[in-house]
């Protein structure tokens, strides 16, 4: 699904952050990328989307240069969860619609009322009201919703950016769970940054650690 050809990338170019990396990821695997902090793991996320563009080597979807596809296109299928959530200064509702703003235009349906809601609970989030300013939520909770809003888009990659790191053991274990089912029962591909503490219960990983630009593989 993703392939990584001696890709380069660094924000200044004389110091690259991720250096000659190569990686071919298959559909419907489960990836925990992990490594000490500075260390890319955002970054080669980035790259994985389109966010950021490498300074040498190639980055193909699906056997195509990822800069062949329609960025829109690519952002349904490729849903990156970034590691700081981000809310428009409007309601819950109108945050989770938001991908949907352009499809509906164009005679797609929109997710039901009784579907947000049914999210909304399954990720502990059913005291917070439809009409409610995203923004005024707490981090962990914008992360969940950020993930809702992701997986009501039925996306075929999911790239998880420390979906975690602000939630409670509960919220955390459910937020996990989820992931899991999503690429157990739907064969979504899943690369998740993650620390080496979590070890999934219902798919078998495979482990990758970025360290000083370079990518290993570990036993799971
Ligand atoms: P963390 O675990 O703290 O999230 P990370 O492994 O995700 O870290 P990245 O965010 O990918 O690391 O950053 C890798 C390196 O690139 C770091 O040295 C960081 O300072 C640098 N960096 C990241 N984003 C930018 C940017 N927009 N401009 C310049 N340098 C950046
Ligand atoms: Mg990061």
């Amino acid at each position: 699904m993703f392939t990584l050809r001696d890709v380069t990338f660094g924000y200044i170019e004389a110091r690259p952050v991720l250096k000659d990396i190569s990686l071919h990821v298959e559909e419907g695997q489960f990836i925990l990328l992990q490594g000490p902090s500075g260390s890319g793991k955002s970054t080669l996320l980035h790259l994985l989307n389109g966010l950021a563009v490498p300074q040498r080597g190639e980055v193909l979807f699906k056997d195509r240069p990822l800069a062949s596809y329609d960025a829109t296109w690519l952002r349904r299928r490729v849903v990156y969860l970034q590691q700081t959530p981000v809310m428009l200064d409007a309601s819950v509702r109108e945050n989770l619609l938001l991908p949907f703003r352009f499809r509906s235009a164009r005679g797609e349906r929109l997710p039901t009322e009784d579907l947000l809601q049914d999210y909304l609970h399954t990720f502990l989030l059913g005291e917070i009201s439809l009409e409610a300013n995203a923004r005024e939520l707490s981090v962990g909770q914008k992360q969940r919703l950020a993930l809702i809003r992701a997986l009501l888009l039925a996306p075929e990659a999911l790239l998880l950016d420390e979906p975690t790191a602000s939630l409670d053991r509960e919220s955390r274990e459910i937020v996990e769970a989820r992931a899991e089912a999503l690429n157990a029962e739907q064969g979504v591909t899943v690369i998740m940054i993650s620390h080496t503490d979590y070890v999934p219960r219902l798919v078998k990983p495979r482990v990758l650690v970025l360290e000083h630009g370079t990518l290993r593989e570990v036993a799971a």
